[in-house]
């Protein structure tokens, strides 16, 4: 997981998809690897609204119903689409930061009973070993620091308010649940700590909620890899 300075900018294009028509700016890291920022509109000015999405190649390209990550990857795009601003920025850090071997190494123990922590933990990695610090040195060359931050997990809110970003809002992303991730899901929520159960005020987050209430910590939602 060693990555040293900044990450370059290196190309940018328009990037259409059936929800709109995105600008993509790849960003490499001295690891090598190649990460994406996802936009539509002018971020300056008012908070814009921020998907941080980490790499589920299973999920994002495969249609895989284990999680719940190309839902939220698909609903993301759609919702900023339809504000007409924002960004998602895709992180390669592919099985909350284990790597795709790992992450099915740790879906056969699943198949044998353990749940995705535990399956991490007997594979010898830390439950989560994503790292937000990538993000934040995208936001900074973005010029943004406050953001309305689509995600269900506390933690990515705290490693960007740490890092100095501001969440002004924490909008919930209340997609993908089926029967295959429910003991996914609910894992993450009991174990990750991510916010799970969807409540009325659940829809509240969708229209725009004035950009100094900080969403509610506590407002409802499913999971979020
Ligand atoms: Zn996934």
């Amino acid at each position: 997981m060693a990555r040293k300075g900044p990450p370059r900018r290196l190309a940018q294009a328009k990037l259409p998809t059936p929800f709109a028509v995105f600008d993509m700016a790849v960003y490499q890291t001295e690891d090598g690897k190649e990460h994406l920022a996802i936009s539509i509109g002018d971020l300056g000015g008012l908070p814009p609204l921020v998907r941080i999405h980490s790499e589920c190649l299973t999920g994002d390209a495969l249609f895989s119903l284990r999680c719940d990550c190309g839902f939220q990857l698909e609903h993301s795009l759609q919702r900023i689409a339809t504000e007409g601003r924002g960004l998602v920025l895709y992180l390669r850090q592919e099985g909350r930061g284990i790597g795709l071997a790992n992450k099915i190494r740790a879906y056969a123990l699943q198949d044998q009973g353990h749940d995705t922590v535990e399956a991490n933990e007997t594979l010898g990695f830390p439950a989560d070993a994503r790292d937000y610090s990538l993000a934040l040195d995208m936001l900074f060359d973005l010029d943004l620091r406050r953001v309305r931050l689509m995600t269900n997990n506390p933690r990515k809110v705290d490693a960007l308010q740490s890092g100095g970003v501001e969440v002004v809002e924490r909008v919930p992303i209340v997609c993908g649940r089926n029967p295959h991730n429910e003991t996914y899901l609910t894992t993450k929520a009991d174990k990750l700590g991510h916010i799970l159960n969807p409540l009325p005020a659940a829809s509240r987050a969708n229209s725009a909620a004035p950009p100094d209430s900080p969403g509610s910590p506590d407002s409802p939602d499913a999971g979020d890899s």
